[in-house]
């Protein structure tokens, strides 16, 4: 299984602005999909503790904010708000693979940061740094995402329990975000001597200040208030505090889920219910801890929801995962009406953040309800990616200029009809907003079962290392951007396997290689945490993370992860030359300097191989045992063959030919 390694910085530049300046994509994301905001149009932006930012929206701590580029995307499709990745004092956490169960409603076995503290932070400060250098860079020239509704906050996620919460990593890890001056000069002095203009950009230091806890299912109410009040008191941060679904009790949740929704087949981990927060606990809770974050002048909330704990009854986790995490469509309706619930009970004061279940048609509704942020995380999964959130923008700033409403607060205010705008009562009427969208949600029979159960369709076909259907639906739907795109000369070659026999090189099992499109699909190993989303979506058998080429960025990462068949490109070799893992067959292909041929060595022959018509030129043997019977895998000399003419061209950008086309680019300026 592969593990994410972070990009070099230089790299994500470079394959920002090359991308974005030859095909007008930022990593694959085209341009034609980011949210470009109507300066004309209706104010979006939205407070949260005491901060503005340029949209009520924002990716949710989870897949979508695990590494720097996915920060990047979140924000060129909307993101204002990001909820980064929860990060714990396991940080060599072993989650089981795939985690990601995308193909109806949305379940997962994931959680925390898979990336080291350290790794993460970078990625983090890497991100906003990525993010500063969008609107301040020149990058993007002459457009309203550079000048319009730009704020974008940055709220961490940490986790799981008082003694990980405060111990000294996870402490200076918060300090580092309050604080990030150290780290965004390191990744400063990365930056390209030839980019002086980003080089001397004023990147903020200050990355956040504000914090969502995340604690483990079951935490008792206890050690959930103890934590919140170290967050506020000692590490002096505005804290939101996620709410459990189970806190609605066993009788209501079951029967939404059941009775109204249909699940029948969902089972709620029945522990949920008695283990962790209860409904009145939380409600206490929260009155105790807006007083604290008062006195000390921080802001307080509570997050709806957590995902809810449900029995593992398919077979797309590994069968030891008992529990798997609900989302999606009903956790909509559980957490709305748990959020209803809730509000009645503490009244319209709170801030209440929302994330379960939201989609293009019900943002505006979320909006409505007075939720800052909305966060968003099944709904990408789904094929379009984080291409699908500017649709959830479009669809709000309709719905603002059909009701006159120039900014947030006048929608809140005149979103439900028949009711007269009075802007003394934003709090009072959101609340109001909410019981009646609650109400609605419920009786919606989209959120029902016998509305998700269609699952994405399969042709009879199965994937291999070249061609496909090429319907591209792996890019967008990989939180990380690891799938990424490349061109072939479409070729077809019979050859034969060479044997050792007598001292010669002989003829062995005749065999053909195909490449029919110029269109190819391969995987960024260090982006691919296997995940599984890109199956799931893939109408082709297989998974695209398994079966298409897997580049690795550094020979550390290609060797330390041996047991998957992948691919290093060395940029800095003098002419091009790669190592491959080809069912599990280790080998090292070498354009040959000085005539026109390959090295080919598998580790017990090195073949020299005329580029013309692949003709053995001369070949050894290494070491002094006779090789007699070892057959050389020419399949293997082809398909690296050509994955590694294909991935130099430069004609598509991506992250394996990055430093490369930089570099061309640099020498024709
Ligand atoms: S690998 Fe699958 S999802 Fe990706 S382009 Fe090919 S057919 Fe489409
Ligand atoms: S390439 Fe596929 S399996 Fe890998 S991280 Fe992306 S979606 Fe998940």
């Amino acid at each position: 299984m592969a593990e994410l390694v972070p990009a070099s910085f230089p790299d994500l530049i470079h394959r920002i602005r090359l991308e974005n300046a030859r095909e007008q994509a930022i990593f694959h994301l085209p341009q034609r999909k980011w949210w470009v905001p109507d300066p004309a149009g209706p104010d979006l932006s939205v407070s949260f503790h005491g901060h503005r930012a340029g949209t009520p929206v924002g990716p949710a701590a989870g897949p979508h904010t695990q590494m720097a580029q996915n920060l990047v995307l979140s924000w060129l499709a909307g993101s204002r708000i990001m909820e980064l990745k929860t990060v714990q004092i396991n940080d060599r956490l072993k989650i089981g693979r795939p985690c990601i169960d995308a193909t109806t409603i949305g379940y997962n076995i994931e959680w925390s940061q898979e990336l080291r503290i350290a790794e993460a932070l970078r990625e983090y400060v890497a991100g906003a740094m990525l993010i500063h250098m969008l609107i301040h860079g020149g990058i993007l020239p002459n457009s309203p995402i550079t000048s319009h509704a730009t704020e974008t906050i940055f709220d961490m996620s940490v986790g799981y329990d008082l003694a990980g919460i405060s111990s000294a990593p996870i402490r200076a890890f918060i300090e580092q975000m309050k604080d990030a001056a150290a780290i965004v000069q390191q990744l400063r002095a990365e930056i390209p001597p030839e980019l002086k203009a980003l080089r001397d950009l004023d990147y903020p230091t200050r990355l956040s200040n504000s914090i969502t806890l995340s604690t483990f299912h079951g935490c008792p109410a206890d050690e959930i208030e103890k934590i919140c009040t170290f967050l506020l008191c000692e590490m002096d941060c505005d804290v939101v505090v996620k709410m459990n679904p189970p806190m609605l009790g066993k009788e209501r949740l079951e029967h939404l889920l059941h009775d109204v929704m249909g699940y029948t087949e969902l089972r709620v981990n029945q522990s949920a219910y008695t283990s962790g927060l209860q409904f009145d606990e939380g409600v206490q809770l929260c009155g105790r801890l807006a007083a604290v974050a008062k006195s000390r002048g921080r802001g307080f909330g509570a997050k709806f929801s957590n995902t809810l704990e449900v029995e593992n009854h398919r077979t797309f986790f590994p069968p030891d995962n008992r529990i798997q995490y609900l989302s999606g469509q009903p956790l909509h309706v559980i957490t709305l009406t748990l959020a209803e619930e809730f509000r009645k009970a503490v009244g319209p004061d709170l801030l209440f953040t929302f994330s379960a279940g939201v989609d293009r048609q019900n943002f505006a509704n979320m909006v409505a309800c007075g939720f800052r942020p909305i966060s968003v995380c099944t709904d990408l999964l789904r094929p379009g990616g984080y291409g699908r959130l500017p649709p959830y923008l479009a669809t709000l700033v309709a719905d603002m200029k059909r009701l006159g409403a120039a900014h947030v607060d006048a929608f809140v205010l005149n979103a439900r009809p028949g009711r007269a705008a009075d802007a003394s009562g934003v709090i009072v009427r959101a609340a109001e907003n909410l019981r009646a969208i609650a109400d609605e949600t419920r009786r919606d029979a989209r959120y029902y079962a016998a509305s998700n159960r269609k699952e994405p369709k399969r042709i009879e076909s199965h994937l291999d290392t070249f061609d496909c259907i090429t319907c591209d639906k792996c890019l967008p739907v990989c939180p990380n951007a690891a799938n990424f795109l490349y061109t072939s000369e479409p070729e077809r070659v019979a050859f034969t396997d060479l044997v050792v026999a007598g001292g010669e090189l002989k003829p062995g099992a005749s065999r053909e290689i195909r490449v029919e499109r110029e269109a190819q699909i391969a995987n960024f190993a260090d982006f691919c945490n296997d995940c599984g989303n890109c199956d799931t979506f893939c109408p082709e058998y297989d998974g695209p993370f398994i079966k298409k080429p897997n580049f690795f960025g550094s020979f550390g990462a290609w060797r330390a992860f041996e047991e998957r068949d992948g691919f290093f490109v060395d940029a800095d070799a003098p002419s091009p030359r790669m190592h491959g893992r080809v069912r599990g067959r280790t080998f090292l292909l070498e354009r040959e300097m000085g005539w026109d041929g390959w090295r080919f060595e598998d580790g017990r022959v090195c073949v020299f191989i005329r580029a013309a018509d692949h003709a053995v030129e001369r070949w050894f043997a290494f070491g002094p045992s006779d090789a007699s019977g070892h057959v050389v895998d020419m399949h293997a000399y082809h398909t690296m063959r050509i994955l590694l003419g294909s991935v130099l061209r430069t004609d598509r950008v991506h992250q394996v030919n990055v430093n490369n086309v930089a570099i061309g680019s640099i020498l024709s300026d």
